[in-house]
């Protein structure tokens, strides 16, 4: 790895820390990161600066065609006062595979950690003490080159951004009621869905709208050709515990190789409890509930680790999972992880990054 020189220009007036229960992602720390990219010099001008606005052109090639890729994880405190990252270098090396999807020039993926781990040491401070409290992580990249031609930019900013954030359930897990959408489509095989990228977002507002409206708290895709298997929920993706085996929806090219999902793999595999990704129709789920098999469901990624899902409404068939309480495979993944994650538990897969 060639070091790349970081300078850091402090801000003069730091910010007042937020009281507990400010809403995800609406309070930033004081520094930010900033990097650049131009063609003859590939990415250059890596920089910590007083967070604060950005000037662009508004004829910047973001605004227009929506080339921008983002990446989601966070750093947590231990009881002991260290600042933990969970599996960081994954969440680098999906932000190029993305940028690979959207024609955007790779980032060092070991250069960026050190600098993201420069960043959080300047800011260690905002890192919360209270329980499920947790610093959230956003690196994003956006096309700058000012240019209404349609084709990849020639010029990109890397930034990353720092957000205090509470618990996801502020009670304590708590089972959630899912709408299966069947008209709008999340993503298809060839498209986008493996990446993380804006469009992917804004485009499933509309079906999550209607769900909230019909009492849901959020949508299951289902694949965008035969409206037929399952991919996954939100930002979360999807597993369900059946007859005492874990299934997940193999990742078909359409969804996204969530980090938490990975992981929760792995732990699966380590306890021996039988677990495979394969192609899970809705249908066959909805024969499977009729037969009393379907006895966990639950959806995962950074934010909330473990979202049970306690309801699905597929049409006018509903589905009641677990007599909507937390399983007890959903309560075990959700303490081991957030366990090693947090520095609770003895981290036996390596997965975590002290930031010192
Ligand atoms: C980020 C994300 C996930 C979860 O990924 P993690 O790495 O576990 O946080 C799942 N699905 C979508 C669509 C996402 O954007």
């Amino acid at each position: 790895m060639k070091t790349q020189t970081l300078e850091i220009v402090k801000s003069q007036q730091l910010k007042a820390k937020p009281s507990a229960g400010v809403p995800f992602g609406t309070t930033f720390t004081d520094h930010m990161f900033i990097m650049e990219y131009e063609e003859e010099k590939g990415w250059h001008d890596a920089r910590i600066t007083p967070y604060s606005p950005i000037t662009l052109d508004p004829a910047a090639m973001i605004f227009h065609y929506g080339q921008t890729i983002f990446e989601g994880l966070k750093a947590y405190r231990t009881e002991d006062n260290r600042i933990l990252l969970f599996r960081p270098e994954k969440n680098f090396e999906r932000l190029n595979l993305s940028g690979a999807r959207l024609s955007i020039p790779p980032v060092d993926e070991e250069q960026v950690l050190e600098h993201l781990k420069t960043l959080i040491e300047l800011e260690k401070d905002w890192v919360p003490a209270e329980p499920g409290h947790s610093l959230y992580i956003r690196p994003f990249i956006i096309a700058t080159e000012p240019n209404l031609a349609v084709s990849p930019s020639k010029t990109y900013r890397m930034m990353v951004l720092l957000s205090p954030v509470g618990p996801y359930f502020p009670g304590g897990l708590k089972p959630v009621t899912i709408h299966v959408e069947q008209e709008f489509t999340r993503a298809v095989k060839g498209g986008t869905g493996m990446a993380k990228t804006a469009g992917n977002y804004s485009s499933g507002y509309q079906a999550q709208a209607g769900a909230k409206k019909s009492g849901n708290a959020d949508v299951l895709w289902l694949d965008g050709i035969e409206k037929r298997y399952i991919e996954e929920v939100g930002s979360m993706n999807i597993f369900f515990k059946i007859g005492g085996e874990v299934v997940t929806p193999a990742l078909s090219g359409s969804i996204l190789k969530g980090v938490t999902r990975m992981s929760i793999l792995e732990v699966l595999n380590s306890w021996g409890v039988p677990v495979i990704e394969r192609r899970i129709a809705i249908d066959e789920l909805y024969d499977l509930y009729e037969q009393g098999l379907i006895q966990e469901a639950f959806g995962t990624g950074t934010a909330a680790v473990i979202s049970p899902v306690g309801e699905l409404n597929w049409g006018d068939k509903k589905m009641v999972i677990n007599n909507h309480e937390i399983g007890e495979l959903s309560q075990k993944l959700y303490d081991t992880i957030t366990g090693i994650q947090t520095g609770r538990r003895p981290d036996e897969f390596n997965w975590t990054v002290e930031v010192k």
